[in-house]
């Protein structure tokens, strides 16, 4: 597979064409952004890791049947990934109360919510990510009403995989944003699962593992990466059920 024209290029990743119209490169570029793009830096290093999280992740969610686009690792921080068409959604599962459900809503940081509770904001940069109901996503023509059930009995279905399996870490998944898209009439989880888009607690000591410690300034950010990164990928594939 040869690497083609660049496609679309996104605060953190790049994704190509290729030579096969069904298959895309995506590079997790070392670019790290928060608040709108507010804050801007560059990381050595941090698409790496992004990208074998994610790898990871969807390999790990294939395994429990899960689908993804995902294809195979070509070299660090890049990955082949199926052509889907994106639906404007960002689909977020919150499993403890924090962010900005605490600063909009009278949730306690770290109250538990449970069952989970599904936050779905439009993706768009020009209205600034507004988060939608059900009847605007359909009155906005993004998803149908079966594509929405559909993307939320997976949403859920990620959501308690892979909190049981960061759990089994050491790690609090308080809650994680995914995309998905269509290929031939069916919907697929795309872009990526990241310390960039999970919101990650040690369940000890309660320290944050994710963007969180470079949008507050909580820490070395490519420590936490480098270190949570190895703590995802040290378990033995086949450990959850
Ligand atoms: P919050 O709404 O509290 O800011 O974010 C909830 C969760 O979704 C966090 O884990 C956060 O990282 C993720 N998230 C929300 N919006 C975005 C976004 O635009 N990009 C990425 N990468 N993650 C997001």
């Amino acid at each position: 597979m040869k690497q083609a024209d660049l496609l679309y290029t996104g605060k953190a990743k790049s994704v190509y064409r290729t030579d096969d119209p069904e298959v895309y490169i995506m590079k997790f570029r070392d670019d790290i952004t928060a608040f709108d793009g507010g804050k801007k830096d560059t990381l050595a290093g941090k698409g790496r890791y992004n990208a074998e999280v994610s790898t990871f992740i969807f390999r790990y969610l294939g395994e429990h049947g899960i689908r993804t686009h995902y294809i195979e690792s070509i070299e660090p921080g890049v990955i082949a990934v199926q052509n889907l068409t994106m639906i404007p959604l960002e689909v977020i599962v919150r499993n403890v109360a924090a962010g900005s459900i605490v600063r909009n809503y009278p949730f306690r940081e770290g109250a538990p919510l449970d069952p989970p509770v599904i936050v779905i904001d439009y993706k768009s940069d020009a209205h600034h990510d507004p988060m939608l109901n059900d009847e605007l996503i359909y009155a906005l023509g993004i998803a149908t009403p079966e594509e929405l059930d559909q993307i939320k009995a997976m949403a859920l279905a990620i959501n308690e995989l892979l909190s049981k399996y960061l759990d089994l870490r050491g790690i609090t998944l308080v809650d994680f944003k995914m995309e998905f898209g269509r290929s031939n009439g069916r919907i697929i989880l795309g872009d990526e699962i990241s310390m960039d888009s999970m919101r990650l607690w040690d369940k000890e000591t309660g320290a944050s593992l994710d963007k969180d410690v470079y949008r507050f300034e909580k820490g070395d950010v490519m420590e936490t990466y480098a270190g949570v990164a190895k703590r995802i990928l040290s378990a033995p594939w086949g450990e959850v059920k």
